[in-house]
């Protein structure tokens, strides 16, 4: 069995689809903070999925999830991801996301599971020193949220040296779009990400997108980011399990699709993908946007065999159908 640790939220449902698609068997461990009920209903639709409420905070009752059931590996989502929020108490993220993780850990040292996939975020790079951000880039994290996974990469280093628990940490850049036939999606309260904001203008008339800044150093004055597909993303936590299961090595790896586009861009694509005029307004730039952000994944590509197979227009359009059928 895998355990996915954050299962009911927006990446971790996906991934955890991915595993049930290729016939695993799952527990999925999550405090329905960030995740949803109606998530693990939809999963448990399609395959073995067992379902325990809990918080990794309480070390017993992640403790106990080892002792009940035989986990092979875990995949490792749960945390809170909010930037701006850790900014302001960072307090809840130091101590959610690392001693949670801590206690996850420990877990898997008394019940001697080996194998942990973790999801690390391209933020643990801060301000880019160059594009595309390879996996050697600096690593200065400029928020509470990315300095605790970047700590959590070191507590895996550690980890690894003194018990042997093999790690892959995959540094993801931005998660887009949904499940392809619109079982699952993302839903964030408040929202606070491009493509849902954009999708979220159509539904509701009464919301207007905001690109928040055009005078940055771009081609087109708006900031470039690397939008890469949440079902491109689960196949290779995916392809990270087995990996590990194969090599026994612990590894990062960027995951994104080595293109970057601009909030323009996307709000076009948007407009052309979903043949709706949407209502936008020009707003002054949000505090702590870097400019240009995009990936190197060489790395994954060679040693993951991974490849990123869905473009952009199929990302918004699996957000744009996912928006749809929550109406
Ligand atoms: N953005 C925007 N309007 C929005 C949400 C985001 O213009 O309603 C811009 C934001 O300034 C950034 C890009 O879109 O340049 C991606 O933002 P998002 O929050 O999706 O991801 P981030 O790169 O910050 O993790």
């Amino acid at each position: 069995m895998i355990l996915i640790t954050g299962g009911a939220g927006y990446i971790g449902s996906h991934c955890a689809i991915n595993f049930l698609n290729a016939g695993y068997e799952l527990v999925i461990f999550d405090n329905l903070v960030n995740g949803r009920i109606e998530t693990v209903n939809s999963l448990k639709k399609i395959g073995n999925v067992k379902f325990i409420q809990g918080d990794l905070k309480n070390a017993e009752e992640i403790n106990n999830v080892f002792k009940e059931n035989k986990i092979d590996a875990v995949i490792h989502f749960a945390g809170y991801l909010e930037v701006e929020e850790s900014v302001k108490n960072p307090a809840k993220y130091y101590q959610n996301n690392i001693i949670g993780t801590l206690n996850l850990l420990d877990g898997m040292i008394k019940n001697n599971v080996k194998h942990i996939v973790f999801s690390s975020t391209c933020a643990v790079y801060g301000e880019a020193k160059y594009t595309p951000i390879d996996e050697n880039h600096p690593k200065n994290p400029v928020n509470p949220y990315g300095k605790t996974k970047l700590i959590i990469e070191k507590i895996l280093e550690d980890y690894d040296n003194a018990y042997g628990i093999k790690s892959i940490c995959l540094r993801y850049f931005n998660a887009a779009g949904a499940d392809s036939l619109s079982r699952i999606g993302e839903c964030h309260e408040p929202e606070i990400h491009l493509i849902p904001n954009i999708i979220k203008s159509i539904f509701k008339k009464e919301r207007t997108f905001k690109i928040f800044g055009t005078d940055y150093d771009t081609p087109d004055g708006t900031c470039i980011r690397d939008y890469i597909n949440v079902e491109d993303l689960a196949q290779a936590h995916h392809l990270a399990y087995l990996f590990l299961k194969e090599n026994n090595k612990s590894d990062c790896f960027n995951l994104g699709t080595e293109k970057g586009s601009s909030v323009k861009e996307v709000f076009n694509t948007a407009e052309n993908v979903t043949g709706e005029k949407i209502n936008y307004e020009i707003t002054q730039r949000r505090a702590g946007d870097p400019a240009i952000l995009y990936a190197d994944t060489t790395k994954a590509k060679k040693l993951l065999n991974w490849k990123c197979e869905k473009s952009l227009e199929e990302s918004i359009k699996s957000a744009y159908n996912w928006e749809k059928s929550q109406f």
